[in-house]
C-alpha cells in the first residue's frame, strides 16, 4: 500500500468552512423549524450583473463560431492582461508580469509550490486558511505544536496593535503572507502601514505575498488599493486579485497574479520566470468565458456595475456593524470591506458561535478558525440578501 502524503496527515483538524458547516447541519437536525441564516462563510449572493453577464454569453458564443473560437491560452488573454495592467495599475505592468488564472486562492496555491518546502513563512494572524494550510500542504511549514503550525512566524493582529503587526516579528528572507482589505478582520492597512511592510520585506530580503482580493470594497480614498502604490514594492511584492468578490465571480473562477520582473531569488534568479514555467507546467489558464466577461467587468459599464455590487455588500455590512455596535459590542471592519470582526473578549469564539446559532440562528465564523489570535473575535459576512441581513440584524438583538 502506499503511504499518506505526510504533509497533509501534519494538516491539523478539518478545514474551518467544513467543520462549520457540520455544526449548522447538527444544528438544523435538532430544530427542523428554526430558519438559519448564514453570514459565516464568504460567499457571494447576488446575481452577477447584466453587462457583465452579457460578456461572458458572448464568450460562450464566439466559442461556437470559427472567427471566434480560441483553444489554451497559457498566461490569458493579452487585451485583458493589457486591461487589468491599465485599470488597476495605471500600465505600470507589461503584459508579461500580469498572469489570468482561474482564482487567487488557486493561484496562492500554486505560488506555494513557485517558494517550495524550504521557504520560510510569515502570516498575519488571523489570515485567510489557504496561507497556513497550503504552507503545511508544501512541507513548508511543519505539524502543529502548542497554538500553531511549525515553521510558520505568526503576526499577531490584535486590537491592542490595531489590527496591524509588528514587523519586527518578521525573520529573514521570508515568504510574508499580507492581506488588505483583510479577511477576516476587515482591517485595511494604510499608506504609512504598507510603507514599513515594504521596507521591512527590502531589509529583511522577503518577498511579499500580497492579496488584494477586497481593494474595491475601499471607498477611503486615502487608502491603497494595491501594494503597488508604495514605492519599490515592485521590486519585493507579489500581488493576487480576483473578480470573485467584486464581479460575483466566486462560481466562474477569474483572477490575477503580478509577478514583477524585478523580483529576484537570493541566487539572481528571476521569479518571473519561474512563475512563468510553473504556470505553463501544471495550469492550463482559465476559462477562456470567463476572461470574456472580466473584460466586460472592466470597461466603463462594467465597473460600474462592480461599484453597484460592492456598494451592495458594503450596505449590508453597515447594518451588520450597526446591530452589533447597539448591543455595545466592539468591533472594526465593514467600512471598506465586506468582513465585521466582532470582539468578545475573555470567551471563546466556538463557544460565541454556538450561542448565536442558538439564540438568533445565524451562523457566524468563529475567530479562532482563522489562527491563534483569532480567538475571542467572531467574523461577520456581509454576503446575503438584504432581507436575510435584516432578518439576522433584528435577530441579534437577542444577544
Ligand atoms: C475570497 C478570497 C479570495 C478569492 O479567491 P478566489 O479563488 O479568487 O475565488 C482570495 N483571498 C481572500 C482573502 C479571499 O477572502
Amino acid at each position: 500500500m502506499i503511504t499518506r502524503n505526510p504533509y497533509i496527515a501534519n494538516l491539523k483538524a478539518g478545514y474551518l468552512f467544513p467543520e462549520i458547516s457540520k455544526r449548522r447541519r447538527e444544528y438544523a437536525a435538532a430544530h427542523p423549524d428554526a430558519k438559519i441564516i448564514s453570514l459565516g462563510v464568504g460567499n457571494t449572493t447576488e446575481p452577477i450583473l447584466p453587462h457583465i453577464n452579457a460578456g461572458l454569453i458572448e464568450g460562450a458564443r464566439k466559442l461556437g463560431t470559427k472567427e471566434g473560437y480560441s483553444g489554451y491560452q497559457d498566461e490569458g488573454m493579452a487585451q485583458l492582461r493589457e486591461k487589468i495592467s491599465s485599470v488597476f495599475y495605471q500600465g505600470k505592468f507589461s503584459i508579461d508580469e500580469v498572469f489570468i488564472s482561474d482564482g487567487a486562492k488557486c493561484d496562492i496555491g500554486r505560488l506555494q509550490i513557485l517558494f517550495g518546502a524550504d521557504v520560510k513563512i510569515a502570516v498575519q494572524d488571523p489570515s485567510y486558511p489557504v496561507y497556513v494550510d497550503g504552507s503545511v500542504l508544501t512541507g513548508a511549514a511543519g505539524g502543529w505544536e502548542g497554538t500553531g503550525y511549525k515553521g510558520i512566524t505568526y503576526l499577531p493582529c490584535t486590537a491592542e496593535n490595531n489590527f496591524f503587526p509588528n514587523l519586527d516579528l518578521i525573520p529573514q528572507n521570508s515568504l510574508i503572507y499580507f492581506c488588505s482589505p483583510n479577511n477576516p478582520t476587515g482591517a485595511v492597512a494604510d499608506r504609512a502601514q504598507l510603507t514599513k511592510l515594504v521596507d521591512a520585506a527590502i531589509s529583511k530580503q522577503c518577498i511579499i505575498i500580497f492579496d488584494a482580493a477586497y481593494s474595491e470594497f475601499i471607498r477611503d480614498k486615502n487608502l491603497p488599493k494595491t501594494i503597488y502604490e508604495i514605492d519599490k514594492a515592485d521590486t519585493c511584492a507579489i500581488e493576487v486579485n480576483s473578480f470573485s468578490k467584486p464581479a460575483g465571480f466566486t462560481g466562474v473562477r477569474l483572477g490575477w497574479s503580478i509577478v514583477p520582473k524585478a523580483i529576484k531569488f537570493a541566487g539572481g534568479e528571476s521569479v518571473n520566470a519561474d512563475w512563468n514555467r510553473i504556470a505553463g507546467t501544471i495550469f492550463n489558464g482559465a476559462s477562456n468565458i470567463a476572461q470574456e466577461g472580466g473584460l466586460a467587468a472592466l470597461d466603463d459599464i462594467g465597473l460600474k456595475e462592480i461599484r453597484k455590487l460592492t456598494d451592495f455588500y458594503l450596505g449590508n455590512a453597515k447594518l451588520i456593524r450597526d446591530a452589533l455596535i447597539k448591543r455595545g459590542i466592539k468591533c472594526i471592519g465593514g467600512d471598506n470591506s465586506p468582513y465585521i470582526w466582532a470582539h468578545f473578549p475573555g470567551r471563546d469564539s466556538w463557544e460565541v458561535f454556538a450561542e448565536i446559532l442558538e439564540k438568533c440562528q445565524v451562523v457566524t465564523t468563529p475567530g479562532a478558525g482563522f489562527g491563534p489570535a483569532g480567538q475571542g473575535f467572531i467574523r461577520f459576512s456581509a454576503f446575503g440578501h438584504r432581507a436575510d441581513v435584516e432578518e439576522a440584524c433584528g435577530r441579534l438583538e437577542k444577544l
